[in-house]
């Protein structure tokens, strides 16, 4: 989350890695490198960064409205 700010760079591969919701990532590890939440993957980077946010950080803000659409 932080200062990230990478572009869909990645890729050049099949359509079934999924891509991290929050940093537009695709894991090394595929589905193994985070979790699901609904339909949408988090990176373990990013459930790293949100298990540490701190309440009422922009981040922390970001992260909320994000899991909103998320969960609907
Ligand atoms: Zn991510």
């Amino acid at each position: 989350m932080k200062g990230k700010s990478h572009q869909l760079t990645s890729g050049g591969g099949g359509n079934l890695l999924p891509r991290c919701y929050f940093c537009g990532e695709v894991p090394a590890q595929g589905i193994h490198g985070g979790v699901m939440i609904k339909k949408a993957f988090i990176c373990s980077a990013c459930e790293q960064d949100i298990v540490h946010l701190q309440v009422g950080s922009t981040d922390y803000r970001v992260v909320i409205n994000k899991l909103k659409e998320i969960l609907g």
